[in-house]
């Protein structure tokens, strides 16, 4: 079943990771599996049998040509350094070339006790697994860099988590597990020859366009490129109300992929402060933060490439300082960008700051929902008379009339047509994303009555985000004052 493997992170020395196989669980079962992904990445579907691929997305058996092993990585959590952290609960079964001919790792999370597993217990609960599993196919179907979900299969046996929960194996894909926290693995041993390893390795995989540079400029030019994805990355997070509530540097991938969605949510009500992770007590990964952050974790990225980018560090560091300062710049880009779109604006203007500015705080007085708002912008920009429907979302309506004065007269200076300006606003303003409440209902539904329904009607439906579904508009709602979410777990 498993396409050919295209090994290559276990071509890197030794000491970048640990071998390791999965521990085979009692009774796998497949609970959910992305078909078309498996397609793209060259399985063969032919034969496909359930019970089969449980086996092997429980890591039962290791398949041909794999070599497992758990990355070694070290990572800042809330700001606090940790030298060794790498995969505690994870295997790396290997590389695959995909049908685009981009390598893909395919890793198995939460296949036991890893070298790297301090005191945990190598698994994950299934909750978390298909929390996972439905926000990250939902933010790709949204068109923002993510991990992937492949699989998800129960183990047939219990994690204790304070009470005992049913166990759970997701099969995570991505164009490459390393982190801001594998450089600083390598960075805090003093292991100048690992960082340099580690960097060509990550510019031939990710950055191929950097090979032709030599010395200095070729580190300075990886810093360069990865603190681009991560501008452009964070700005699409902000775009859809996205709040990751664990950026830490092992949760930044060098790919500017999203990674690692334990406490994430999506806000209802805008409010730049907005928190949902039960351990992020000082709010610092509070939604309009995420900016900073990024920047600060790409600071610690920094750091560990200094000795290579010149061996006078006081000029190293100056080097580094000047291309860190300028990530304000590039993420305001970035997200003026996204934030255009979403108001159906093509043609930039001077005043368009103010403007986004203007709306989003008129939403944050007004109460109003993010997701709903833009989806209604859109249909208000086609029909006048739809915005009945969108000023009915704030508790002041007064100021959201005004503001949509100030937009129709910005509008008027676009060449775009009406109804084709709304179709592109439909292209970026999600009718559905996965509501904290509605993930929480088909995760319960899962783990309480072994009922996957739901799930797999969430999954449905936050997988064609862009769609009007008719008969799903329940979907497209916040949650009722009963049933929010105002806390989100790790879980892990
Ligand atoms: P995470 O919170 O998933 O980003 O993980 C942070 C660190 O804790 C990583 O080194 C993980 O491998 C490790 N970790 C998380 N959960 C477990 C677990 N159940 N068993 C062992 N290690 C874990
Ligand atoms: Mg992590």
């Amino acid at each position: 079943m498993f396409p050919e493997f295209t090994l290559c992170y276990s071509r890197l020395p030794e000491r970048f990771y640990e071998r390791f196989e999965p521990v085979p669980v009692r009774e796998p079962h497949l609970v959910a599996f992305n078909r078309p992904l498996a397609e793209a990445l060259g399985f063969d579907l032919a034969a496909f049998d359930a019970e089969e691929a449980a086996v092997w997305f429980a890591g039962n058996v290791v398949p041909r040509g794999a070599e497992p092993l758990a990355q070694a990585y070290a990572g800042h959590q809330f700001g606090g350094f940790v030298p060794r952290l790498g995969d505690g609960r994870a295997v790396l079964l290997g590389e695959v070339t995909d049908h685009d001919g981009r390598l893909r790792d395919i890793q198995l999370k939460g296949a036991g006790r890893t070298p790297f597993s301090r005191g945990g217990d190598g698994r994950s609960p299934l909750g978390p697994v298909l929390r996972e599993y439905l926000v990250s196919e939902a933010m790709h179907a949204m068109g923002i860099p993510a991990t992937r979900a492949l699989a998800a299969v129960t183990t047939g046996e219990r994690v204790m988590r304070g009470i005992p929960e049913p166990g759970a194996i997701l099969t995570r894909v991505a164009s490459s597990h390393i982190r801001v926290g594998t450089f600083q693995y390598f960075a805090a041993r003093g292991d100048i020859e690992g960082v340099r390893e580690l960097a060509g390795h990550v510019i031939e995989r990710h950055y191929p366009e950097l090979e032709s540079k030599q010395g200095g400029e070729r580190y300075l030019g990886l810093l360069e490129a990865v603190q681009a994805r991560q501008a452009a990355l964070i700005a699409k997070w902000m775009g859809v109300g996205f709040i990751h509530g664990v950026m830490n540097t092992d949760n930044t991938t060098i790919s500017g992929e999203t990674i690692d969605f334990g406490p994430c949510a999506f806000m209802e009500q805008y409010d730049p402060q907005m928190v949902f992770s039960s351990i992020d007590e000082g709010g610092r990964y509070a939604y309009s933060n995420q900016p900073w952050i990024a920047q600060w974790n790409l600071a610690r990225l920094a750091e560990t490439l200094l000795p290579l980018i010149d061996d006078d560090s006081d000029k190293a560091v100056e080097r580094a300082t000047e291309m860190l300062q300028r990530f304000p710049v590039q993420y305001e880009a970035e997200w003026l960008g996204v934030m255009r779109a979403k108001l159906g604006l093509e043609q930039p203007q001077p005043g368009d700051k103010a403007l986004i500015e203007a709306l989003l705080a008129t939403m944050h007085r007004g109460r109003a929902d993010f997701t709903l708002s833009f989806r209604q912008l859109a249909a208000a920009a086609e029909n006048p008379e739809a915005e009945a429907a969108l000023v009915a979302l704030f508790e002041r309506p007064e100021e959201i009339a005004g503001w949509l004065e100030e937009w129709r007269a910005r509008l008027a200076q676009e060449a775009l047509n009406e109804s084709e300006r709304a179709q592109r606003m439909r292209w970026v303003n999600p009718a559905f994303i996965p509501r904290n409440h509605r993930v929480q209902q088909a995760l319960t539904a899962a783990m309480d009555e072994n009922d996957f329904g739901p799930f797999e009607t969430l999954l449905q439906v936050v997988t064609h985000p862009f769609d009007d579904q008719p008969g799903r508009e329940e979907f497209t709602l916040p949650a009722e004052p009963t049933e929010r979410v105002f806390r989100t777990f790790c879980g892990t």
